[in-house]
């Protein structure tokens, strides 16, 4: 079947990596039905394609089943930020296991392709750095952030048991630290606080003394990597970030910088089983999908920081 006839199903698809993913599918002539239940995804983030011919959007919970007639699920419906995931933990692990569970037996009525946004989170506090899709982590199972972490690998454990009992078609990928546009202004990842704080004059806050250590790929460039996932042969599990690695107090001070330089860095209590450094290697998707991050941080920030500038002046 032509991409353009393709019929997608984007679970989060209102969320913050899904609403990009629904605006590249449908300029790219594709159908597209997003499914959100709005916990931390806005209708707005959609209200472009509502009335659109080839655009449906239903308010359903992952959790229970649902009936489609689709060709391909991205299934990224989960809570990505920790203040959000650790806000009903057991919902969080509800969402990974049931919500996967449910989506792949969509894909296997309909013969549906189902994409997995798994996380870096897999690799837990890595002790092997950087992190190859060999590497089998280091996850606390009973921590704070299991529910996340524990909830995306059984998540993949589900996705290849489906493949091989079933011939389920699958691909996996492990996305590390994105950003971008129509993050919300209190998503509590530190990318969008960092910014969303500078805006509003106030301090940034580093958690512990800033010196742990992340890599961060723009939304765009993590969106072609899906896409290429999708579209080609590779199951996957394939790291999807940019290997561009920066300490938090780092990106704090770029952030700062850009926006007033004048405010002050502050240090508040570094949360339980905050990994101490992450960054992706990609050898993987450079070989097997042709594709590398093209923005670095400060191309990428530039786009990201205006977009909350107009949020915020214009809620
Ligand atoms: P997000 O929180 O902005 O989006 C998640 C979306 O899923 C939201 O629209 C939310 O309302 C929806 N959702 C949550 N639970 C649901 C449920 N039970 N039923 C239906 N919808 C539900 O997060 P994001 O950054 O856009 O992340 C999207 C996916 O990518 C997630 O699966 C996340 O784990 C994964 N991921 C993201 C990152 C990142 O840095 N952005 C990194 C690793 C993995
Ligand atoms: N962080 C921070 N200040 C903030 C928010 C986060 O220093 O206001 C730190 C956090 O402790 C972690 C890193 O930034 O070490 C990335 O946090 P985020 O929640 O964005 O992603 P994750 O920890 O899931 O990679």
């Amino acid at each position: 079947m032509p991409a353009s006839l393709m019929r997608n199903l984007v679970t989060g698809g209102a969320g913050f990596v899904g609403s990009h993913l629904v605006d590249r599918l449908m300029d790219a002539g594709e159908e597209v039905i997003c499914l959100d239940n709005y916990f931390t995804g806005r209708k707005a983030n959609v209200e472009r394609w509502i009335g659109h011919p080839r655009f449906e959007l239903i308010r359903h919970d992952v959790t229970d089943p649902i009936r489609l007639e689709v060709d391909r699920i991205w299934h990224l419906a989960c809570p990505a930020s920790p203040v959000h995931y650790q806000h009903n933990p057991i919902k969080t692990a509800k969402t990974s296991f049931l919500g996967t569970y449910n989506m792949l037996g969509l894909a296997r009525r309909v013969g549906a392709r189902l994409l997995l946004a798994s996380t870096s989170e897999v690799y837990g506090d890595p002790q092997v750095h950087p992190q190859p899709e060999s590497y089998r982590g280091n996850v606390n199972t009973h921590g704070i952030r299991a529910c996340y972490d524990e909830g995306k690998r059984v998540a993949e454990t589900l996705c290849f048991d489906y493949q091989r009992m079933h011939g389920t078609e699958i691909r996996i990928a492990r996305i590390f630290n994105t950003y971008g546009p129509r993050m919300l202004p209190d998503d509590g990842r530190v990318v969008s606080n960092f910014i969303v704080q500078a805006l509003r004059g106030q301090p940034l806050t580093l958690y512990g003394d800033g010196s742990q250590s992340r890599s961060f790929c723009f939304v765009d460039d993590l969106v072609d990597g899906l896409m290429r996932l999708m579209n080609g042969d590779h199951v996957g599990p394939i790291n999807l970030g940019n290997p561009s690695e920066f300490t938090i107090r780092q990106l704090a001070e770029r952030v700062r910088d850009r926006i007033n330089p004048a405010l002050d860095l502050i240090c508040e209590p570094l949360p339980q089983d905050d990994p101490l450094q992450r960054q992706p290697v990609i050898d993987l998707a450079r070989q097997a999908l042709g594709w590398e991050p093209n923005v670095s941080l400060g191309e990428g920030l530039e786009p990201t920081i205006a977009d909350f500038r107009q949020r915020l002046l214009d809620p």
